[in-house]
């Protein structure tokens, strides 16, 4: 006999409308929404009844960029606490990201819907430095090499091709015209040009500071070919071309005016910088602290025993300080600027946050300050859509996640707020539904190891 759960009196945000709706209905059979209404609810007899008078429902968030394999499984919990029910993994080695989304769509291990790239695909120049290296990277080392790297990742039914900072143009390209659009082909781009990417018809780019950066920087700042992102030279580059980047030169809304017309979105992973957004102090006090994951401890504490890192080492980049040249946060509201730019034009953009290969915010959590920070560019309903119906579409699974209709997988949050309002509410989750099983995010969160290194006696408040 199929289980049935209404839920009624809602305020329900769809994934799409510009205003939630009062007085709404959902109808849940089995591990799918049956049907969504508003006023009285046709339901069958033996449904279990969920009254969320006063409450708001609105779909299960997306992560399109985590890494799976560097958070553990302390990480993939706290997407469920946070709401965040379908997550893309945008980088690691094919057969263990393959197995941990067996494993969690077997429910062997309690996290997201994963959809997976499989391995970030650079040039012949290593990118990242180890552990990162074997876990995540595939070197594609001409354009001949194409086809024998590309045709098992698609054999074996990858979600998406992506491609990463050391790829020369002309491979880049070969890939994307030899994936031919079955899968959506994304980049993190560092030698191929965004502009050129989206001519060569790219779908997503991962990160607004670093993809579109060459084409919007000071001449001056332009990076050449660079092996790795991993140095504070690379870094200074960075955040000094966005500080004094112009944003109304024609590089720039060529760029945008482009990714606009062929709907290219934009993976904006903000919060990646939530440290330089929030400020140092506040970020240290964060209670969200307390929950990064075991497995990105261990790395953190063997990348500052290598590299040298002081009290709060557990909080910054792996070879990263917490000092800066420049102005981080001038470089920071002009890449929200650029969000705003794209927005505006019809572009299209879709939250992400680098789970795994950040450590602050904690996986999950990230996302939540994500929104929170494109909210700002953004608006909190396009913040909202970002982070459901535009997630969905872009990750063309939009007949599955995404959005609360007839169909869709039972993945919804109930939120004791409106987080139309103010995204911020997010926060005052009640519970997760995932394939129509409920979770409490509050038990979850309960599970997880504190952080050693979090200073609890000086923080207040919680989640
Ligand atoms: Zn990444």
């Amino acid at each position: 006999m199929p289980n049935y759960i209404l839920f009624k009196n809602a305020r329900l945000f769809d994934g799409f409308s510009h205003s939630p709706a009062p007085d709404s209905w959902v109808l849940v059979k089995d591990d799918r929404i049956a049907s969504v209404g508003r006023g009285n609810p046709a339901a069958p007899a033996q449904a279990c009844v969920v009254d969320v008078a006063g409450q708001t429902v609105l779909p299960g968030l997306i992560d399109t960029h985590i890494h799976s394999l560097l958070m553990g499984d302390e990480g993939l919990q706290l997407f469920i606490a946070a709401g965040v029910t379908s997550a893309r993994d945008c980088g690691g080695r094919l057969e263990g990201v393959k197995a941990v989304q067996r494993a969690l769509a077997a429910g062997d291990k309690l996290g997201p819907r994963l959809y997976v790239c499989g391995p970030l695909l650079q040039g012949s120049v290593q990118a990242l430095p180890e552990p990162f290296a074997s876990a995540m990277l595939e070197s594609v080392e001409s354009i001949d090499a194409v086809p024998g790297k590309v045709r098992p990742l698609l054999d074996n039914e990858v979600d998406c091709i992506k491609l990463y900072f050391t790829l020369p143009t002309e491979t880049g390209r070969r890939i994307i015209s030899y994936v031919g659009g079955n899968v959506p082909v994304t980049g993190h781009l560092g030698w191929m040009r965004a502009s050129e990417a989206v001519e060569a018809g790219i779908s997503g780019l991962e990160h607004v500071s670093i993809s579109p950066f060459q084409d919007i920087c000071p001449l001056q700042h332009q990076w050449g070919a660079q092996p790795s992102m991993m140095s504070r030279e690379w870094g200074e580059k960075l955040r000094l071309g966005w500080q004094e980047a112009d944003l109304a030169e024609a590089r720039t809304t060529n760029l945008i005016a482009q990714m606009a017309e062929r709907q290219v979105a934009m993976g904006t992973l903000l919060s990646v910088d939530w440290m330089t957004w929030n400020g140092f102090e506040n970020t240290r006090r964060d209670p969200d602290r307390r929950y990064i994951p075991p497995a990105v401890l261990a790395r953190h504490r063997a990348m500052a025993e290598a590299l040298g890192g002081g009290e709060d080492w557990d909080l910054h980049l792996p070879g990263f300080g917490g000092t800066h040249t420049g102005d981080p946060r001038k470089a920071l509201e002009k890449q929200l600027e650029f969000c705003r730019l794209l927005y505006a034009a019809g572009g299209l953009i879709v939250g992400g946050t680098d789970a795994g290969g950040v450590s602050m915010p904690p996986p999950g959590l990230s996302l939540l300050r994500e929104i929170e920070m494109l909210a700002v560019a953004i608006g909190e309903t396009a913040a909202l859509r970002a982070v459901t119906s535009q997630a969905a579409r872009y990750l063309r699974k939009q007949r599955d996640v995404g959005s609360i209709a007839p169909g869709r997988f039972a993945d919804l949050l109930v939120v004791d707020g409106d987080p139309l309002r103010d995204v911020r509410e997010l926060r005052k989750l009640t519970a997760v539904y995932k394939g129509g099983v409920e979770y409490r995010p509050a038990a979850i969160l309960a599970g997880i190891p504190a952080n050693s290194n979090y200073p609890s006696d000086k923080v207040t408040g919680g989640y």
